[in-house]
């Protein structure tokens, strides 16, 4: 049986696909002119956010068995459409929970003491000092809008800084907000009481725009608010305006509604604003972790 891999993959995934028996045939991110040629004779399919499995995909291939995503969400697969005609779709979905976690703390220490900011004065000439006054994070709260694994990942660190944290979910794990000390409240308090604020809901109809402009009003006008998570979630208008206006202090973003976020796009004209390429997931132990787990996933599926 052959499984292709359309992206790049761990090599220790690889090894965990061979040593099971199966014919590893590697492209990497094929056009679909191409993809629709290679998956003819595959049982298997691995991709990561690229390329897209469409109906014409599944189509074209007629031994397809399993669509496997090394990685968290599903938005370049016809789900439906692969599962009506019987066809296992997996993923990897707690593979980057402590990536995207750190990144958002990352970003969290970083806008708290402007080091983007500072060090893009610097290359362009200046010494910034006077303009980088900071506030540290011990002390401070943290709200997390989304506890669930990676909210609950960022809880963990805040509580080892020394932050109080404030948790806004629609399902409460109680023993989880007990181990890092923290109490679920209405969304409103949460924005209102909260220094930080990090986004880790999924995208649903029910979380699309979820922080418009009515509740950015909320925050106090020193809080920050990172977005980790998609970027559907934040009214980017509202946002823009929130930062032009100084209802908030800065706002730090990894995924935005229009990825690549366009050049010139009103975001990049912000001081305090941070922006990262949807890194979230991108280091060497999440993709090592994803890779194995759907390997092993696509294992079980054609072999058993
Ligand atoms: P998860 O499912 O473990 O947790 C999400 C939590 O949100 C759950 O506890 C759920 O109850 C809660 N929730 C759902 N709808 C809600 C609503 N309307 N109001 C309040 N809470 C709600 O998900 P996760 O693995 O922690 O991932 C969270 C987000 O991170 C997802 O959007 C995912 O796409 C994103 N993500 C981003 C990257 C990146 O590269 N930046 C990588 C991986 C995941």
């Amino acid at each position: 049986m052959k499984v292709l891999v359309a992206a790049p993959l761990h090599e220790k995934a690889i090894e965990v696909l061979k040593n099971a028996g199966l014919e590893v045939v590697y492209e990497e991110y094929p056009d679909q002119d191409r993809l629709k040629e290679l998956v003819k004779d595959v049982s298997g399919i691995i991709v990561r956010s690229k390329p897209k499995v469409t109906k014409e995909i599944i189509d074209a291939a007629p031994s397809l068995k399993v669509i496997a995503r090394a990685g968290v969400g599903l938005d370049n697969v016809d789900v439906e459409y692969a599962k009506s005609k019987g066809i296992e779709v997996v993923n990897a979905p707690t593979a980057s929970s402590r990536s995207v976690a750190e990144l958002a703390v990352a970003l969290m220490f970083n806008i708290a003491r402007k080091v983007a900011f500072a060090d893009r004065k610097i290359r362009e000439g200046a010494w910034p000092k006077k303009q980088c006054m900071g506030f540290e994070l011990e002390g401070k709260t943290l709200g997390i809008i989304g506890f669930g694994r990676i909210g609950y990942n960022v809880g963990k660190i805040a509580k080892t800084i020394g932050m109080n944290v404030l948790l806004y979910d629609v399902y409460k794990n109680y023993e989880r907000a007990k181990e890092i000390g923290a109490e679920f409240v209405e969304l409103e308090y949460l924005l209102k009481n909260s220094d930080v604020i990090t986004i880790h809901v999924p995208l649903l109809e029910s979380t699309y725009h979820l922080i418009n402009e009515e509740k950015l009003k909320l925050m106090k006008s020193t809080a920050v608010l990172i977005n980790t998570s998609r970027g559907p979630i934040v009214d980017t208008n509202a946002l823009v305006k929130a930062l032009e206006e100084g209802w908030i202090a800065g706002a730090a973003l990894d995924v935005f509604e229009e990825e690549p976020l366009p050049k010139d796009h009103p975001l990049t004209k912000f001081d305090n604003v941070i922006l990262t390429p949807h890194i979230g997931a991108s280091t060497v132990e999440a993709q090592a972790r994803a890779g194995m787990e759907v390997a092993e996933k696509v294992v079980k599926v054609l072999v058993g």
